[in-house]
């Protein structure tokens, strides 16, 4: 291979993109369909609108290779289980009779039939239905979608590329279906996946594919030797295939690490690879393997899960090392532009300064041809691109917004004894117990009320200035009265306002914080058509003023009983937010955490006796490497400590998670240094409570006796018998009586008896101590 003809041949391509069109249309379509306002043909005619609309752009553009197949209705992990058939038996019936409403079934549930199971896909807030597999699945080949999706980018003349997701990793992301031995391993059906994944392979041959995509981000976790192989098998297997496309196994999120000589090694004739943020230690690894001689590298250079523009010139240097590692360089995105919003040119809202450091799905594809092209053509090609981008990268780096010397000065000042309450848990648990005066198992909720439609309307009619601020006010204030009066009724100890005035737990503080943008137009996927607008943290974190110390002080002048102030955490500000990519995330948190802890000490100031601070997300963003992981643990719990650590000793800390596996965090969540933790537990029966008991947790916690992720209200009966069972993993001095999670998404007629029950609940097991 020689540099130069790498050079000349380099082209620009995509993994996937933004599926649901500039004006939201396919979620319009799909929720119209499911309404049974919208006809499958009307569905199906605007899903192939799209597809078109957006691979003309892609080419329009100047992207040489588009993907097909990326698109959804729902998620494409669902996707390849109709693709290799393996539809739980509970959906067989409906998928036959109907295939789109089936498909729907499979993602939603119905009346009647549970849905499959969602969960996060890697590390990116995107939601995938887990495939159910067991030692009696039988795979069944059926290419149709991918077959015709292809067809429709060829009939367009354009060069496509079908993607789709790789067999190991669709392996490694099932559980075993219901009823199955729970320690089956999916990937032991890998013998019998592999035939399937050829004949859709010559499928797409046959239907005119040059190249395929196989994704297989699952190889950059932490794999055994075992995964290796099965990894290994898998692409000899499908490489010795006498009748197939050229084959490209992408991978993403993360390092190869062990997979990459295995990959390196495989009869395949190209290999993705991300070269962004932790990832960029690919380009070592694959230098100490020797290259890929002979063969294709597609180099994620461009962050695909962020909103930064990208630096070019740094770019162009890491493609130029790469060019002498294999036969042929070309440019892309490290994962899927799905992961970021359509088109940074919709903002009308950002200065136009600041809109030039953002680059959405649109911008970033600019970026990937800019990039092929100056690889391909020389840097001479692209000098005007390259200027434009060295001063906007120039404008952002010298911003006030990014650079303000108080938070500088703030942060740089924060010392350990900062980020450590005056007193140890064991010593300030008398002190608190003192001032809140609460009975055993003491009952509370996780914050938020039911967000009515009246409340959103409310939001709805301030921005539209149908009413103004104090009438807003007033429509708060009467919720908080109404939340207070049914608490005090119903017997509750510890008592919350609601939250009413919050559109969003992490949104809401973005609004108040300096630094943070909103976006009118950031859509980004979460699930199904469920889509949120993730604020940016693009600078300097400050808190011009109080954000919800009003609120808690209102509540609180309405009952005697303790009020808990509600607030998120630093790791979930970050988590569930774009950040900023121009200094290290420990350094982004403990600014946020510095904003925080000035919230909490005024509450407490305020005469707030238990702050709570909810870090959701706390697992959630654990690297995916294992080695990455204490270090990120050490910043996140330093952050959570230095937003509470200025209260005084009789000042109660709750935190609030909302999963119920957590066995591999309990040190941490320990080094929290909270007082009070709730968590998930009702679906599990109490499982949380004894992990936390193996684990000797020595503080107070209230996992969840009343599942809020349904309407079903539980029994009294039902709540105390969770509660017996919490009571024989964590002794009565130390376990809260709660839900497992805030309750805005319930209506208030669940609401209301259920937390009836909760409190029946908990005075018949106090009754049996
Ligand atoms: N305090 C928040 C609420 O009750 C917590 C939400 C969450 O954990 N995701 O809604
Ligand atoms: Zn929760």
């Amino acid at each position: 291979m020689t540099t130069k003809s790498a050079a000349a041949a380099a082209r620009a391509t995509v993994y996937g993109y933004p599926r649901q069109g500039r004006n939201r249309e396919l979620k319009k379509a799909i929720e119209g369909y499911w309404k049974g306002r919208v006809t499958a043909d009307a569905l199906r005619d605007t899903a192939a609108g799209l597809r078109r609309d957006t691979w003309e752009q892609l080419a329009a553009a100047g992207l040489h290779e588009v993907p097909t197949g990326d698109f959804s209705y729902y998620d494409h992990v669902l996707d390849t289980t109709v693709m290799v058939g393996a539809i739980p038996a509970r959906h067989r019936a409906a998928v036959e009779e109907d295939a789109l409403a089936g498909y729907f079934a499979m993602a939603r549930g119905t009346q009647d039939v549970a849905p499959l199971e969602m969960t996060k896909w890697f590390d990116t807030n995107y939601h995938y239905l887990v495939p159910e597999l067991g030692p009696d699945t039988v795979f069944r080949a059926d290419s149709a979608k991918q077959v015709a999706e292809l067809k429709e980018a060829l009939a367009l003349g354009l060069t496509a590329r079908p993607v789709l997701v790789g067999p190991v990793t669709y392996l490694l992301l099932a559980k075993p279906a219901p009823g199955v031995d729970p320690d089956f391993v999916p990937l032991t059906l890998l013998d019998r996946l592999l035939p399937v994944y050829a004949e859709v392979l010559a499928d797409l041959r046959a239907a005119g594919a040059e190249w395929v995509q196989l994704d297989e981000p699952a190889l950059v976790q932490d794999r055994t030797p075992a995964e290796l192989n099965a990894a290994e098998r898998a692409y000899r297997d499908l490489g010795a295939l006498p009748d197939r496309p050229q084959l490209l196994v992408a991978s993403y999120f993360d390092r190869l690490g062990e997979a990459l000589p295995v990959l390196a090694k495989a009869p395949v004739e190209g290999l993705a690879l991300d070269f962004t943020g932790s990832a960029a230690a690919n380009l070592d690894d694959l230098a100490a393997v020797g290259g890929l001689p002979g063969k294709r590298l597609v180099a994620g250079v461009v962050d695909g899960r962020n909103i930064w523009v990208n630096d070019l010139e740094k770019s162009l240097a890491a493609l130029g090392t790469l060019l002498g590692l294999a036969e042929r360089v070309d440019v892309s995105a490290s994962s899927s532009l799905l992961h970021v919003p359509l088109d940074a040119a919709m903002e009308r809202d950002i200065a136009p300064q600041i809109l030039r450091w953002l680059a959405f799905a649109q911008q970033k594809t600019r970026e990937i041809v800019t990039l092929a092209k100056g690889l391909a053509q020389g840097t001479d090609t692209i000098a005007a691109e390259l200027a434009a981008n060295r001063a906007d990268l120039a404008s952002r780096a010298a911003s006030p917004i990014t650079h303000d010397p108080a938070v500088r000065a703030r942060a740089a000042a924060v010392t350990a004894a900062d980020t450590r309450r005056s007193l140890p848990y064991a010593e300030r648990t008398g002190a608190q117990r003192a001032r809140l005066g609460l009975p055993l198992l003491p009952t509370t909720t996780i914050g938020s009320f039911p967000q009515t439609g009246d409340l959103r309307a409310a939001r709805a009619d301030l921005r539209a200035g149908r009413i103004d601020p104090a009438g807003y006010e007033e429509r708060i204030r009467t919720e908080i009265q109404q939340v207070i009066s049914f608490q005090e009724k119903t017997g509750l100890d510890v008592l919350v306002h609601g939250e009413p005035e919050r559109n969003d737990m992490v949104q809401y503080f973005a609004e108040r914080l300096t630094g943070y943008l909103a976006t009118q137009h950031g859509w980004v996927q979460s699930y199904g058509t469920r889509y949120v607008r993730p604020p940016v943290l693009a600078g300097d974190i400050s808190r011009p003023e109080p954000m919800t110390v009003r609120w808690t002080t209102y509540a609180q002048s309405l009952t005697d009983r303790p009020v808990k102030g509600m607030l998120t955490g630093p790791v979930t500000m970050l988590a569930w937010s774009f950040v900023r990519d121009d200094q290290p995330l420990a350094d982004t948190a403990r600014q946020v955490a510095l904003a925080l802890r000035e919230e909490v000490d005024d509450l407490e100031a305020a005469g707030t006796s238990v702050v709570q601070v909810d870090e959701p997300a706390l697992r959630e963003t654990l690297p995916l490497r294992a080695a990455d992981r204490p270090a990120y643990l050490e910043w996140a719990t330093e952050a959570f400590r230095l937003t509470t650590g200025g209260v005084r000793p009789d000042t109660q800390i709750h935190t609030h998670m909302c999963y119920a596996e957590f066995g591999d965090i309990v040190r941490a969540i320990d080094d929290l240094d909270a007082d009070v933790i709730s968590l998930e537990a009702a679906r599990s029966h109490m499982q949380v409570a004894r992990e936390l008991a193996a684990h000797g947790y020595p503080r107070e916690a209230g996992p969840g006796v009343y599942d809020i992720h349904s309407p079903r209200v539980p029994s009294a009966e039902e709540a105390a018998e969770l509660l017996r069972a919490g009571l024989e993993a964590i002794p009565a001095e130390r376990l809260w009586v709660n839900p497992d999670c805030g309750l805005k998404t319930r209506g208030w007629p669940e609401t209301r008896a259920s937390l009836e029950n909760l409190v029946t609940a908990a005075r018949t097991v106090r009754g049996e101590l």
